[in-house]
């Protein structure tokens, strides 16, 4: 029998088995958390060791689920995909006559034309992460553009290898880069930011920390946050 035992925002599943030590493991690509433990031990002693090993648990998750973001994906049925920070399992629809994109609590359904392969569907669902992207950036730029008094000309979404966005102050326009739709909102929220306080602040000094401490005072915690991430699956582009 499987129970839960609950440690803040960790679920640890725990089973009693005919064993003599408690074993704990951390599972990929989640960091869903086990413990098995001999039949004898009662749940509070099961929970004042999961409690004593909570930072390594920590530490096991973490490394598990950058991992399962920095892997490139085959687009294959149950593979973890992300939108807006969130993961979701790829569902594939296969021989649709015109590809799709549809998105519920946990899945992410892409139906394609048959015999797509990998860059095909790579395509299409990029082509969607373009579009949210797209979306959720016209929004936010004209936030930024009412509080800080500065107008977009135009936005770009790219690949980026290297960076998550790029201005050009005397162009009026900004790059974002397309693996934003895969991270937490705030993230695309700071980046915009970011790159259109280069309109009033070209460089990054002090007048320019002062600009962002004004607009978004968790600014650092953001950019620590976004600095963390990788900036994407290794691919051939
Ligand atoms: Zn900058």
């Amino acid at each position: 029998m499987v129970r839960e035992l609950r440690l803040g925002d960790i679920s640890v599943d725990v089973v009693l088995k005919d064993i003599k030590n408690v074993h704990l493991s951390v599972h990929p690509p989640t960091g869903r958390v086990r413990i098995a433990a001999p039949r004898s031990m009662t749940l509070e002693t099961i929970r004042l060791f999961a409690i004593s090993r909570l930072g390594w648990i920590k530490r096991q998750q973490r490394r598990q689920r950058a991992q399962d973001r920095e892997t490139p994906r085959e687009y294959i049925e149950r593979e973890s995909h992300y939108l807006w920070g969130r993961r979701y399992l790829l569902r594939i629809v296969e021989d649709v006559p015109r590809s799709y994109v549809a998105i519920d609590h946990r899945h992410i359904e892409l139906g394609v034309p048959e015999g797509a392969g990998t860059e095909k569907r790579q395509a299409v669902l990029d082509s969607w992460y373009r579009e949210e992207l797209r979306a959720a950036a016209s929004d936010l730029i004209v936030k930024w553009q009412d509080r800080l008094g500065v107008e977009v000309e135009r936005f770009y979404i790219q690949r980026m290898k290297t960076k998550w966005g790029g201005s050009s102050p005397c162009r009026r326009t900004i790059r974002l880069n397309l693996e934003l739709a895969k991270k937490d909102p705030e993230c695309l929220d700071y980046v915009i930011l970011h790159e259109m306080a280069h309109f009033i602040v070209p460089h990054h000094g002090g007048d320019f920390a002062a600009l962002l401490d004004q607009h978004m005072p968790n600014w650092q915690h953001v950019r620590k946050h976004l600095n963390d991430l990788p900036l994407g699956p290794v691919s051939g582009e």
